[in-house]
């Protein structure tokens, strides 16, 4: 069990050492997903594509690695099926960096809030708000690491099949 807010039923979740603890790190997780919670309730439209395309990115992704080892069986763009086959597996697959994309925003943006209303509401010292930004900048980068990868995951199929107008075959 991690640390999140489900938008589907309005219920925000901590973990055991997040939920039990009052270090700047837990209070910066805490605020963060609180962050989530006021995206909801003030209707922030990245939050909003973002759960709509979560079935989208599920039911794409999961079958992509299928399609697109089907489409490389078939020498990929070097025939017409496999050229097909290739273009709907890539197509497939982008609908999750699509999804690691559109988290980007909501995620900078639920800390922004965490950050802001820790020291609005004088939870935090200034140096201690420092603490709880460096947790958070660490956990954004870790959604940039996954959109690279994601990223970098589409473009080496694209061109392992030959739709990037690379190799053939
Ligand atoms: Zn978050």
């Amino acid at each position: 069990m991690t640390d999140h807010y489900d938008p589907r039923t309005k219920t925000l979740r901590l973990s055991e050492p997040v939920y039990g603890s009052n270090s700047m790190a837990a209070l910066g997780v805490a605020a963060h997903e609180v962050g989530h919670a006021i995206q909801d309730s003030t209707g922030y439209a990245p939050l909003k594509f973002r759960s709509a395309w979560v079935p989208v990115a599920n039911k794409g992704g999961g079958l992509s690695m299928i399609v697109l080892i089907a489409a490389l069986f078939m020498g990929g763009a070097a025939t017409a099926g496999g050229q097909t086959l290739a273009t709907i597996g890539v197509v497939m697959f982008a609908t999750t960096t699509v999804f690691t994309l559109i988290t980007l925003p909501v995620e900078f943006d639920a800390s922004r809030r965490a950050l802001r209303s820790l020291e609005a509401g004088g939870y935090v010292s200034s140096t201690e708000l420092a603490g709880a930004r460096k947790v958070l900048n660490a956990a954004a980068m870790t959604y940039v690491a996954a959109f690279v990868t994601s990223l970098l995951t589409l473009v080496y199929w694209a061109y392992r099949l030959g739709l990037l107008g690379g190799r053939r075959g």
